[in-house]
């Protein structure tokens, strides 16, 4: 595949290899409604009462090793919900859970213990970048308080909007005081590459970490591209979609902005027709472990 490694290396340094892994760490599993995942014709309150298919899901996020520092995407779910019965606030939203989510989490599936069981302290970790603001994203942040937590100055506007606890973004337990947040703003690019984005971040400042906006799921919901040389660019894209595979279909989860999540489903599409080797990863896609490793080249391709 010479053709595609030269263009997916367009921009980046040839030798330079900033990233030393990507690892795809497991804080937990849950159960979701059948038409959550895939989508349904059925109003959202419907399958929320009357849904009887249960489908299991993994709660993961992921780790990258940059020679810069370790960078999380995401801080899983806090373990504290299943005992805490104040972790939610609103009566509505407690008694809305459990019909929604079937929770499979235990104290080991808290970002810090997940961390520790791979070797990692989690005092190490210097940015965690948050794909959006829904509870089992960013439940690891007080454990992280060193790092600096990026979030999409769109998605953080929500926690103004009246009641985003609808929306399961828990204000109480994102703006505490440990947490160090910085909001960013994405900026216009000319690289043909993004062509269609609504701007670009670089992390690291060396295109191997590229924030890019992908709303739907969440309004201020973000992506991430790893690209480096040797490896194919991997795309993580949070909750854009529940398996890559459905993205690629068009088949549209049973919550989110339907508009907005074909648009995004579209520029995401684009983006690996100018990079064909993409793997597109999907925060709870059984699948995610297994593509990974074959991106960084460590596992059979196909
Ligand atoms: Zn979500």
């Amino acid at each position: 595949m010479a053709v595609s490694r030269t263009l997916h290396l367009a921009g980046l340094p040839q030798a330079d290899h900033p990233i030393a892994s990507v690892r795809v760490l497991n804080g937990g599993h849950a159960e979701q409604h059948e038409e959550h995942r895939y989508g349904s014709r059925l109003p959202q309150l419907w399958w929320v009462f009357f849904g009887r298919r249960w489908v299991p899901l993994p709660l993961q996020f992921f780790l990258i090793e940059h020679r810069d520092g370790l960078v999380l995407f995401d801080t899983g779910i806090d373990p504290a919900i299943m005992s805490d019965t104040r972790y939610i606030k609103q009566a509505v939203g407690r008694f809305l859970l459990p019909r929604i989510f079937q929770l499979h989490v235990t104290e080991k599936d808290r970002v810090d213990h997940v961390l520790a069981a791979r070797g990692v302290a989690a005092s190490d970790i210097r940015t965690a970048i948050i794909s959006h603001l829904h509870f089992d994203h960013v439940g690891g942040i007080a454990q992280i308080p060193q790092a600096k937590l990026l979030v999409s100055d769109r998605e953080w506007s929500i926690l103004h909007e009246p009641n985003p606890e609808r929306e399961w973004i828990l204000r109480e337990h994102i703006e505490i005081p440990s947490a160090n947040w910085q909001q960013i703003a994405f900026e216009p690019t000319d690289d043909p590459l993004f062509e269609g984005f609504d701007g670009i971040y670089d992390v690291a400042g060396d295109g191997s970490m590229i924030l890019l906006p992908t709303p739907g799921h969440t309004v201020g919901s973000i992506s991430m591209l790893i690209r480096q040389g040797g490896w194919d660019p991997i795309l993580l894209v949070g909750d854009l979609t529940y398996e890559a595979g459905l993205l690629d279909q068009d088949i549209l989860p049973g919550t989110g902005d339907k508009g907005m999540l074909l648009a995004s489903f579209a520029k995401v599409r684009r983006l690996r027709d100018r990079l064909p080797d993409l793997a597109v990863i999907a925060s709870h896609d059984f699948a995610a472990e297994k593509t990974v490793a074959r991106a960084m080249g460590r596992a059979s391709k196909r």
